[in-house]
Formats: structure tokens, sequence, C-alpha cells
């Protein structure tokens, strides 16, 4: 796992803005800094400004577990794909709504029972996104206890949920879910493209990272030996200085062409 801004990274980033190219990010740690709270998060300004003028000159898909109605309000409007529910919701390849829905409400029906009777699982949030649920023990007072009792819940629901671990939560797919692999599959074939970036910083993005074709630019928020992403920025803040590097190449590219 090589730095982005090393030598490699640079040539890398410059053939990107040569080719027809897809621009993917994550959000939550990715775009904006986490808080405690998911409302809580806000895109920085600078962010804002970059992904806006990445997005007039080129396609730029945004994949994030929130709802997509959420993800749209943090986002600059020229994105052009703002995918939310981990790939579920607004992209270009569309899983079976009505089935989904039926399945979460009927999981979080029997979540809400469970946590009502378990003082262990006090400060559990059960955030319902329609088309997965995400269970978030950041603010339960202890952590590692909470963990293990959701863990024991999430076995005996049923059908068997989809589990994608992330930071202090659990989120729920119902079975059917596309994975946000898939979902970016998806919308590069959407837009023809040649070559596609994708920064994400948490498992669900490994994910991403494990079966993206070799050919795939595919970048990690924090070094972590253990990634699958051929390359890392150390840190969220880092991701401002990919978009600016982006910005400029795709505008000097632009204006040799
Ligand atoms: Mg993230």
């Amino acid at each position: 796992m090589n730095s982005l801004f090393g030598p490699a990274g640079a040539a890398e980033l410059a053939q990107l803005a040569a080719a027809r190219a897809l621009y993917a990010f994550d959000f939550d740690g990715t775009l904006a800094p986490i808080e405690p709270r998911p409302e809580q998060v806000r895109t920085p300004a600078n962010v804002m400004r970059l992904l806006q003028q990445l997005a007039q000159a080129a396609p730029v898909a945004v994949i994030s577990g929130r709802r997509r109605a959420d993800l749209v309000t943090r986002l600059p409007a020229a994105v052009r794909y703002m995918v939310g529910n981990h790939g579920n919701e607004g992209g270009p390849a569309a899983p079976d709504y009505d089935a989904m829905r039926a399945v979460c409400s009927g999981w979080r029906a029997q979540l809400e029972a469970w946590l009502a009777t378990d003082a262990h699982a006090h400060g559990v949030l059960v955030e319902d996104k329609t088309l997965s649920l995400s269970l978030h023990y950041r603010l339960a007072r202890g952590r590692a206890r909470a963990a293990r009792r959701l863990e024991g819940w999430i076995e005996q629901l049923s059908p068997p949920p989809r589990v994608i671990g992330g930071k202090l939560v659990f989120n729920l797919l119902p079975p059917g879910a596309l994975t946000k692999y898939e979902a970016l599959v998806a919308i590069a074939a959407a837009e023809r493209a040649q070559r596609v970036l994708f920064v994400g910083d948490d498992e669900t993005d490994e994910l991403v990272f494990t079966q993206a074709p070799p050919h795939w630019l595919t970048v990690r928020v924090e070094m972590r030996r253990s990634s699958a992403a051929r390359y890392f920025v150390h840190q969220q803040s880092g991701v401002a200085m990919l978009l600016d590097r982006l910005v400029r190449s795709r505008a000097r590219h632009d204006a040799d062409a």
C-alpha cells in the first residue's frame, strides 16, 4: 500500500485525468469527518467547492450508507450520482424496494422489542433507513457489551441480514440488496468509464477494494496494512488535497485537449 501522493500515485492520477473516468467516493469519514452522531456531520466548505468543480468536469458518484434524502443535503448539486443505502437507493441498478422495506420494518419491530427490555443495550440507536437498518452503539455506556448483545440479536433475525460492520455500527441489509461494489459497477457501466477512482475509509469500502479490478484506482483514508486498497491518504483532511489535485489535473488536461 503506497501513499497516493508519492510518484506512482501521481502517475495514476494523471492517467485518470486523461481517461474517461468515474470519480467515486464514500461519504462519512471520507468526504466529511466523523462526528459522534450522524446528523452532526458537515461537509467541509473546501470539499463542497472542490467536489462541485470536479463534478462539473467529470462524472462523480458518492455512495453512502445514509438515506439518499439525507445524503443530497450534504453534497453539491453537480454530483451526478448520490446513492444511498449502501448502493441501493438512487443508482442505475434498482433492487426490489418493496421486499426490502418489508423485511427492514419487521427487523426493526423485533429489535425495538428486545431493546426495550435490555438495560445492557441502553444507548443503542436503531436508525431505520427504510431499505436497511443501522444499529449504532457509539453512545452505549459499555460499547463492547452492547456490541455482543447486538451480535446475538442479529443472529436471531429472520430472514438473516447481510451484516456490514463499520465504526461502532452494524448495518443490516435485506436479502437481494446490492453491495456497494455492485452499485459502483452499474454506475461505471452507465458512464462507460474506462477508469474508476474509489476512495473510502471503512469496512464497507474494503469490500469494494477487495473486488475492484486491477485497473481501478482504490484509495483508503488512513493507512492500514491489512487494507486491499492500492493507495492511502493519511487522514480524512487529505481527501481535500486529493480533490484539489483531481480538479487541477482535469483542468490541465482539458486545456491541452
Ligand atoms: Mg465511511
